[in-house]
């Protein structure tokens, strides 16, 4: 929600809308600067006021403990899904309430494609920052030589 009153702390105009990046994080801009598309450079003032991630409430329970889970993200734009009661405090630096928290994991879809490369079928996969690619579905990743295997033929979208 956006305070109305607030100004920008560089040059003193009021802050604009809040707006919503592609990867879900939320930011305000001084409303005397612009963003221009073409030149790919903020105009006029270039103050952004960054904003926390709201954890969104999920429709899960907690496993260990029943309580409702929420979607959160980390400063690094990881989501992860954490128990709702579960909070932190800045000021001692301890994590209180029920500890449970699971890393969102890319999603994978089985397509109807071959790859251009080597001719196995393709794959769709949604990362946790919501960016979609698609990947031949012999490629993988050897944990233990932590080397890429497989064919390394990626697409974004
Ligand atoms: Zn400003
Ligand atoms: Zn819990
Ligand atoms: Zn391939």
């Amino acid at each position: 929600m956006a305070e109305k009153n607030e100004v920008c702390p560089k040059c003193g105009a009021p802050l604009g809308d809040v707006t919503e990046t592609k990867t879900g994080k939320k930011l305000q801009r001084c409303s005397a600067g612009s963003w221009n598309a073409e030149t790919r450079q903020t105009e006029g003032c270039d103050f952004v006021k960054w904003l926390p991630y709201e954890p969104e409430a999920l429709d899960e329970k907690c496993p260990k403990c029943g309580a409702p889970l929420v979607m959160t993200m980390t400063r690094f734009n990881k989501k992860m899904k954490k128990c709702s009661t579960n909070s932190w405090d800045p000021k001692t630096k301890t994590a209180s309430g029920c500890d449970f928290f699971e890393w969102v994991k890319a999603v994978t879809e089985e397509l109807d494609e071959d790859c251009p490369k080597c001719q196995s079928k393709l794959v769709k996969v949604t990362t946790p920052t919501g960016k979609t690619m698609k990947k031949c579905s012999t490629s993988g990743w050897d944990k233990v030589n932590r080397v890429a295997t497989g064919c390394n033929y990626i697409e974004w979208l």
